[in-house]
């Protein structure tokens, strides 16, 4: 019985390590692949894109060519609430 005991509690703790470990590389990803609100739609859009405009020194990233040429015809009216 006790022979039984050591091996499960060695399995966890062992398990328990290499969880953490692979944790810390999916976060590391998540930073390398930043996203932001695209104004437009609110939808989630990431940072690699290169649908972005610039506006009053803030960079704007959009999920199509559609909501862009919004934005860029008309700003004010995404950034206002
Ligand atoms: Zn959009």
């Amino acid at each position: 019985m006790k022979t039984t005991l050591i091996i499960c509690i060695f399995a966890l703790s062992f398990g328990a390590l290499y969880a953490n470990s692979s944790t810390e590389q999916n976060s590391k990803a998540k930073v390398a692949d930043s996203v932001k609100i695209d104004p437009v739609c609110k939808m989630k859009v990431k940072t690699s894109t290169n649908l972005k405009s610039t506006y009053q020194k803030q960079e704007y990233v959009f999920c199509g060519k559609g909501c862009k040429l919004k934005f860029d015809k008309n700003p004010e009216q995404y950034l206002k609430k």
